[in-house]
C-alpha cells in the first residue's frame, strides 16, 4: 500500500492507479540550455523513488520525461513566464553555438548526470521542438471551445474561461495578488492569461509557422501536448519540483482539461526545494552546484543520492559540505556492511535461524507506504546493520542468515537504488598468481594443468573467464 501527498487534494491519499496494474508518470524534464544542478537532481531522484517503489509493489510504470529545447523563456520569475528571451536562444549566444547544437549538448550531459545518480532512465525522452504540430494541433481546439483566443499572431489562454483555475496552488483569480510580479502583453484580455503561441520577432531563432502565422510556443503547452501524446488523457501521477506548482502546473491543468474536459491528472507530486546553507541556491551567490562539483571534491554521485534519501522529498533539504561529507560515512558503513555480508554468505555454515528479517521488511513498507518516508527506512536500516555488526563481530551471524539479509537489503535497494562498486579490485595476490600460472599453462597447450588451476581458483570461491587477450577473473 502507498499513501502519496496529493498537492490538488492537499492531503495524503491512497494510491491507486487508473488502470489495474499500471501506472502511467509524467515527469517535467529539464530546459536543455545549461547543466543540471544539485536541486534539479534532487528533483530527479524524488520522481525516480516514487517510480522506484511503485515497482517494488509490483506496478508496471511508464514515465515520460520530456525534453525542453524551445519556449522556456528567461522571465520565469514573472508570474506567467511568457516573456523574456527564449532561454535555449540565449544560450546559444552565450556559447556561439547554435540551439540544437546547446541542446543536443545538455540534454546528452543531462542523461549522464541521471545515470551517474542511478536514476531510472524515462521509458522516452519527448522533445519540445518534435512536437510543434501536436501543441498547435492542441491550442486549434483550445480556440474552438472557447479557451484561447488569437491577436495580432499571439495565442492566449482565457483563465477567465477556465473555473478551476486555481485548484492545484490557490491562485485563484480571486487570490491572485494584484502585487505579484507580472508583465502585461497589450494583447492579452486579462493579465493573468498566458501564452499559448508567441509571435516571433524577425531576428527570433526557433520559430515555426502556424495558423496564426511564424512564432513560437509558450512553455506550458509542451507538457499538454507530450503527456497525452504519449500517456493518455489521464495522467496516474505528474511528477516536478515546488516552484513549477504555478504557474506551469495549474497552466497544464487548464490547457489539457480545457482540450479534453477529462480530468488530467490524479495525483500531482511535488518535492520541496534543496537550499544551500540555508539560502535558495543562486549563480549570483556562488552556492550553485551541479554533479561536476561534487565529483571534483572526491564525492560519488551515490553519496549526493544518500544526501538526498536522508530527507524526506516534502521537506527542505539544506545542502551543506558536512552534510554530504555525513552522507559519504552513512554510505560506507552501508557499503562496508553489505561486503561482510557478502563474504560471509559465502561460506559454508548453515543453521535454521527464525525469519525476525520480516519484521525488517515491514518497517520498511511502512516507512515507503507513508509518503515515501525515506529517512525513516534508512534509519531502519541503519538498525538493521547495528544488529548485525554486532553478530558479525561476536561470530553468531551464519552464511545462511547472511544471505537472507543481503537479499533483503537488495530488494530495499531497488528502491533507494544505491550502487556499489563491484569487488574486482579485491582478488587476492596468491589468486592472482594462479591465474598467471593458467595462462602459462594454456600458452604452453598444457591443458590439464591449466585445468587443474581453475580448479583451484574455483575452490577459493573465485570464477576465471578466458577472453581474447587472457582471463578475467571476478569473486562468486
Ligand atoms: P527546470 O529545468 O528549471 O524546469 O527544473 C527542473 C526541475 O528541477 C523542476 O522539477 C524544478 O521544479 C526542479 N527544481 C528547480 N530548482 C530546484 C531546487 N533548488 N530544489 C529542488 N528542485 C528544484
Ligand atoms: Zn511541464
Amino acid at each position: 500500500m502507498l499513501k502519496l501527498y496529493n498537492t490538488l487534494t492537499k492531503k495524503k491519499e491512497e494510491f491507486a492507479p487508473l488502470h489495474k496494474g499500471k501506472v502511467a508518470i509524467y515527469t517535467c524534464g529539464p530546459t536543455v540550455y545549461d547543466f543540471a544542478h544539485i536541486g534539479n537532481l534532487r528533483a530527479y531522484t524524488a520522481s525516480d523513488v516514487l517510480r522506484r517503489y511503485l515497482e517494488y509493489l509490483g506496478y508496471e510504470v511508464r514515465q515520460i520525461k520530456n525534453i525542453t529545447d524551445v519556449g522556456h523563456l528567461t522571465a520565469d520569475d514573472i508570474a506567467q513566464a511568457d516573456t523574456g528571451e527564449d532561454k535555449m536562444a540565449k544560450a546559444a549566444r552565450r556559447e556561439k553555438k547554435t540551439p540544437e547544437e546547446i541542446a543536443r549538448f545538455y540534454e546528452n550531459a543531462f542523461r549522464r548526470d541521471e545515470e551517474a545518480m542511478n536514476i531510472l532512465p524515462a521509458h522516452y525522452f519527448p522533445r519540445a521542438t518534435a512536437h510543434i504540430p501536436q501543441m498547435i494541433k492542441i491550442i486549434e481546439t483550445l480556440i474552438e471551445k472557447g479557451h484561447a483566443y488569437e491577436k495580432n499572431g499571439n495565442v492566449f489562454y482565457d483563465v477567465t474561461s477556465f473555473p478551476g483555475y486555481g485548484k492545484l496552488s490557490g491562485n485563484t483569480l480571486d487570490n491572485l495578488k494584484v502585487g505579484a510580479r507580472l508583465e502585461e502583453h497589450p494583447d492579452k484580455k486579462h493579465p493573468w492569461d498566458f501564452a499559448l503561441w508567441l509571435k516571433a520577432p524577425e531576428e527570433h531563432i526557433l520559430k515555426y509557422d502556424s495558423p496564426w502565422g511564424v512564432g513560437y510556443p509558450g512553455w506550458h503547452i509542451e507538457c499538454s501536448a507530450m503527456s497525452v501524446e504519449y500517456l493518455g488523457d489521464t495522467l496516474d501521477i505528474h511528477t516536478g519540483g515546488e516552484d513549477h506548482i504555478f504557474p506551469h502546473h495549474e497552466a497544464e491543468i487548464a490547457q489539457s482539461e480545457g482540450a479534453t474536459g477529462k480530468k488530467f491528472a490524479n495525483f500531482w507530486f511535488h518535492n520541496r526545494f534543496l537550499l544551500v546553507d540555508g539560502e535558495k541556491m543562486s549563480k549570483s551567490k556562488g552556492n550553485f552546484y551541479i554533479l561536476k562539483d561534487i565529483t571534483e571534491k572526491g564525492f560519488d554521485p551515490m553519496h549526493l543520492r544518500l544526501f538526498y534519501l536522508s530527507s524526506h522529498y516534502r521537506k527542505q533539504a539544506d545542502f551543506s559540505w558536512p552534510a554530504l561529507e555525513q552522507a559519504k560515512t552513512n554510505y560506507n558503513r552501508i557499503a562496508e556492511w553489505r561486503g561482510k555480508l557478502e563474504d560471509l554468505s559465502k561460506s559454508r555454515q548453515t543453521d535454521n535461524s527464525n525469519r525476525t528479517l520480516n519484521v525488517r521488511v515491514r518497517y520498511f513498507e511502512s516507512a515507503m507506504g507513508d509518503d515515501l518516508n525515506t529517512p525513516l527506512a534508512l534509519s531502519h536500516l541503519h538498525e538493521l546493520i547495528t544488529e548485525t555488526n554486532k553478530q558479525i563481530s561476536e561470530n553468531s551471524l551464519t552464511a545462511e542468515k547472511a544471505r537472507e539479509i543481503l537479499a533483503v537489503f537488495e530488494k530495499m535497494n531497488t528502491v533507494f537504488g544505491l550502487r556499489f562498486p563491484e569487488k574486482e579490485k579485491e582478488i587476492p595476490e596468491e589468486i592472482k598468481h594462479l591465474a598467471e600460472e593458467r595462462l602459462k599453462a594454456r600458452n604452453n597447450k598444457n591443458f590439464q594443468e591449466a585445468d587443474d588451476l581453475r580448479q583451484k581458483i574455483e575452490e577459493s570461491g573465485f570464477e576465471i573467464e578466458d577472453i581474447e587477450k587472457g582471463y578475467k577473473i571476478r569473486k562468486k
